[in-house]
Formats: structure tokens, sequence, C-alpha cells
């Protein structure tokens, strides 16, 4: 993740520990475990997804991972919209 890219960034369980999310390869699906019980999980994994960012772990998922869920679901414009309602978003920036 990109420290400061958003205020949901604040809330991250990864704070600190960011170069830990960008490992080669099959290496990253042992680093994804720092994503377990993230608060802000779903605002990560909507960023990664509707910035089509290819490197590193977001959202609990690794590059591969998110690549082939966007070849699978070409459908959805905004994976913000779908994974952050407002009312979701409005809780994770309040520390709820
Ligand atoms: S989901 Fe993972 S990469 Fe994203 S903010 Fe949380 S701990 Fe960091």
């Amino acid at each position: 993740m990109l420290p400061g890219t958003e205020d949901w960034t604040l809330q991250a369980k990864c704070r600190g520990l960011e170069d830990q999310l960008f490992p080669d390869g099959a290496a990253q699906k042992q680093a994804r475990k720092i994503c377990h019980g993230c608060p802000v999980r779903n605002e990560c994994l909507a960023e990664a997804l509707d910035n089509r960012i290819e490197w590193g772990v977001w959202g609990g998922m690794t590059e591969r991972e998110r690549r082939l869920l966007l070849r699978q679901r070409t459908d959805i414009t905004s994976w913000t919209e779908l994974l952050c309602p407002p009312t979701r978003t409005a809780a994770a920036q309040d520390g709820r």
C-alpha cells in the first residue's frame, strides 16, 4: 500500500510494515497474512482494483489474484462502489 493516498490508510494494519507487502511472486501469499483483521481491507482492495495497481499485496490479495479477479469481473466499473458503500466508508473513517 502506498502511504498517504487516502484517509483510510491511517487505519491500515500494515502501517510501518509496507516493505513486507511487496515481495516477489509466491512470497506474496505469505505476506498477505498481514491483512487478516485489517479494518480497511475493503478500501485497500478497492483502491488497488480501481487504479489497476499491479504490484504487491493490497486488500489481502496478491497481484496475481487481483489480475484474475479483474479478468473475471470486467462488468464491475467501480470496486469502490461495490466494496465500500458510503455507510461502510464513513464507519471506517470514524474508526468504527
Ligand atoms: S488490507 Fe493489507 S495492505 Fe491493505 S491496508 Fe490493510 S494491512 Fe495494509
